[in-house]
């Protein structure tokens, strides 16, 4: 059995300072049993607690280490950034490059705002979307995470499911009234809730490809037909590429779907492992953001020159690396494939969802393609199997409700490493 003591004594000391003694309910093991590990340093693949125990993470802080952990491209842009204050609270350089970037990675942006967060980039998008349009009311979808604005704690996936309060105490009926949600991958189901609500929609938010409910891909027509109903309709079509934005392709879900957002919001990934968010789109709706319009949303922080500068390694690194999402893919598929191999060798017709360097598997035989059948999933056994995977060297999003998400970093060693603990870990759980 690995030793935790350090973690343990860290987690009791915070539980007295600290909400629950983490920043971020999801860092909690509530949902799975046991308590977090207090992490100290990480390398590439690897993740190290404060008892030096050194796992392979499939977390990857929740998406943004895409290469890995301590690219040294990166960092070296931080220290050098550093050298000249940590911040201005004035214009720089760098936010223009960093624009011109995002501008030319993603093609639907054609302005772009930048935050300190992806919650701050989705509560800016519904803003600036009512705004444009003078209506009030969303329409989200049920199990999709946009984040911790009131607005969107109405049927939201991730931590929100995770610990069993969709809708937290705090957010007004007021808000709740705003916010309509339908199924994922329910076209029908948002063409009448558009229909019961004539002319009151100012916008459609959706992650192109759902990734707090676990992995969810788009049915064959979703994204289309959303687009299709927002053009019918003058709804702002948001697409909440926080979590797929650079991790799907250059120009995220969009750049594989081949549907375009009027919004898209960003963030994860554009800070190269920097707390930074985005929101960008057409420029007739961005030029009604302030000072240009009369939308207002602002921000201290906001293109903090160290965060622009790992956004910016972090962004030219995957602009310029040919193979990366090629690679990606072709790892994941790996232990996909090898997941599979387990699974049809212990007898059991789990469901995975997979698309890129996007992975979940369910415990459940039902087809996973919404929020309704991703509640399928037999979370307790989940549990189980999180710490066998654990105790095997692995280090997994503890919950259901989450994607792995592969990084540069997971070679064919570390693939196979992975799957080999999978199977012990099928295996401890189920004989
Ligand atoms: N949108 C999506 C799709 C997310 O996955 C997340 C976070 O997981 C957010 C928004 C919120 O981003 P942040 O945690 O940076 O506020």
């Amino acid at each position: 059995m690995t030793a935790h003591s350090n973690s343990q004594r860290l987690f009791e000391e915070a539980q007295n300072y600290i909400p629950g003694g983490v920043n971020s309910p999801v860092r909690a093991f509530k949902a799975v049993g046991g308590n977090p590990l207090f992490i100290k340093s990480a390398k590439g693949a690897y993740i190290t607690d404060q008892d030096d125990n050194a796992y392979i993470e499939l977390i990857n802080s929740w998406g943004p280490m895409i290469l890995g952990h301590g690219n040294t491209h990166i960092q070296a842009a931080v220290a050098k950034a550093i050298e000249d204050s940590l911040s201005f609270g004035a214009p720089t350089a760098i936010e223009v490059e960093m624009a011109k970037m995002i501008c030319g990675m993603v093609p639907s942006i054609e302005k772009v705002r930048m935050v300190n967060s992806g919650t701050e980039a989705t509560m800016s998008a519904i803003r600036l979307a009512r705004g444009f349009t003078g209506r009030d009311k969303i329409i989200k979808f049920e199990g999709c995470y946009h984040g911790h604005g009131d607005s969107f704690l109405i049927a939201a996936g991730s931590g929100a499911i995770t610990l069993g309060q969709p809708d937290s105490p705090g957010v007004t009926q007021g808000v709740a009234r705003d916010t309509l949600t339908a199924p994922y991958n329910n076209l029908d189901s948002v063409h009448e809730i558009v229909k019961a609500n004539d002319g009151q929609i100012a916008a459609i938010i959706v992650e192109p490809v759902a990734g707090n409910m676990g992995c969810v891909l788009p049915a064959e027509g979703f994204l289309e037909g959303l687009r299709s109903l927002c053009d019918e309709e003058g709804i702002v079509l948001i697409f909440d590429e926080v979590m797929t934005g650079f991790r799907l392709s250059k120009a995220g879900a969009q750049g594989v779907f081949n549907v375009q957002a009027d919004i898209t919001t960003l963030g994860k990934i554009i800070g190269g492992g920097m707390p930074v968010g985005a929101y960008g789109g057409k420029k007739e709706i961005m030029d009604y953001v302030s000072p240009q319009g009369p939308v207002y949303q602002a921000g201290t922080l906001s293109g903090n020159p160290v965060a622009m500068a790992a956004g910016l390694s972090m962004l030219t690194q995957i602009n310029e690396d040919e193979t990366l999402y090629a690679d990606l893919s072709k790892a994941t598929e790996a232990l996909e494939e090898g997941f599979q191999a387990n699974l049809d060798e212990l007898g059991l017709g789990y469901t995975m969802n997979r698309i890129g360097s996007m992975i979940s598997l369910f415990f459940t035989e039902e087809h996973v393609v919404d929020f309704d059948t991703a509640k399928t999933s037999n979370i307790e056994l989940f549990g189980k199997y999180f710490r066998e995977m654990l105790n095997n060297g692995v280090y997994l999003a503890p919950s259901q409700y989450e994607s792995l998400f592969i990084s540069k970093s997971i070679t064919t060693d570390a693939v196979g490493k992975i799957v080999e603990a999978n199977r012990i870990a099928l295996k401890a759980i189920h004989y």
